[in-house]
């Protein structure tokens, strides 16, 4: 539970945290919240030579409203800071995920930037964010890009982001009053990440599901999209939530109980959603 030594160093300004991490080649690691990195350091397995603690730039910080309608959420926007804010509580989906993350400890350190980049297959933010259609906000010394987050995750614990990147802000679509969406998941009593967990987004439209916490990383399933397109019952389009993913299996599931259980909450999540459009 000791970390292997490491150089800690503070940026004051994002232009100064780019800087560093395009000046060493990749052996600078970024420190938002320390929820994730910190007991990866301390069980040894991340071993970062240096961090650089971004924890205190305002630039990142905040929720903003843009002028096309969509919504703007910065990189160091804590689980808290959303549960508090009049803009992100109208998705109905994001509404049901931010109260259930973690505990009450980890909701006031922990942050949407370090979720998405540490890319556990089992966040639950990840699930909304897909069906939403979000889009990661990425900026480098080189410029700044826009990930789709269907795009973000390459692999259990691996993104898309370079080395020298920093995720700066999550934009989501501007709230539909036509559509309604909705979490569900099966938590596991000690951490509360997700054993599976589902977000929908339906009506005017839509038809888009999030999937966490089953496969090798979080995604869209596109089988059960397509049936509910189509009109299928509720229990059709839940039972295609895993079609076509290898199905994780763990101490705490095995594939065939967490694929039963991904089918269950899709369909709680369908039902919830489709009551509030
Ligand atoms: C006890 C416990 C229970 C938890 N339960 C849940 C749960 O139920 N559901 C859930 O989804 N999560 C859970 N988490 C994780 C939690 O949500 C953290 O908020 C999140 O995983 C990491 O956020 P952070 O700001 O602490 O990131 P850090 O730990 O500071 O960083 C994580 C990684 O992201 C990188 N990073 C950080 N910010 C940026 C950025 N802006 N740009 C690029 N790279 C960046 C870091 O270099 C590091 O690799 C839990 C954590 C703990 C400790």
């Amino acid at each position: 539970v000791i970390p292997a030594p490491f150089a800690y160093a503070r940026a004051s300004s994002l232009r100064e945290a780019l800087e560093r991490l395009a000046a060493d080649g990749g052996a600078t690691r970024p420190l938002a919240g320390g929820q994730s990195l910190l007991p990866l350091m301390k069980l040894r397995l991340a071993q970062p030579e240096r961090l650089l603690d971004i924890g205190r730039l305002a630039e990142l910080r905040g929720v903003r409203s843009l002028s096309d309608g969509r919504v703007a959420v910065g990189a160091l926007a804590t689980w808290a800071d959303l549960l508090a804010d009049p803009s992100v509580m109208p998705y109905g989906c994001l509404a049901d995920t931010l109260p259930g993350i973690a505990d009450l400890q980890v909701r006031h350190r922990g942050t949407i930037g370090g979720s998405l980049a540490h890319a556990d297959p089992a966040s639950d933010i990840a699930a909304p964010l897909l069906a939403l259609g979000a889009e990661v906000v990425v900026r480098s010394i080189r410029g700044e890009r826009a990930i789709p987050m269907a795009d973000l995750d390459l692999g259990p614990f691996a993104t898309a982001l370079e080395p020298d990147e920093l995720i700066v802000e999550v934009r989501l679509p501007g709230p539909r009053a036509d559509a309604g969406s909705a979490y569900r998941s099966l938590r596991q009593p000690a951490s509360g990440y997700p054993i599976a967990g589902v977000a929908v987004v339906a009506g005017g439209g839509l038809a888009a599901i999030g999937v966490t916490g089953v496969g090798e990383v979080p995604y869209r399933a596109t089988a059960a999209e397509a049936a509910l397109r189509a009109g299928a019952g509720l229990a059709e389009v839940a039972a295609l939530v895993t079609e076509g993913i290898r199905v994780a299996a763990d101490v705490h599931a095995d594939a065939r109980y967490r694929a039963a259980m991904a089918g269950v909450m899709a369909r709680r999540a369908l039902e919830a959603a489709l009551a509030r459009v």
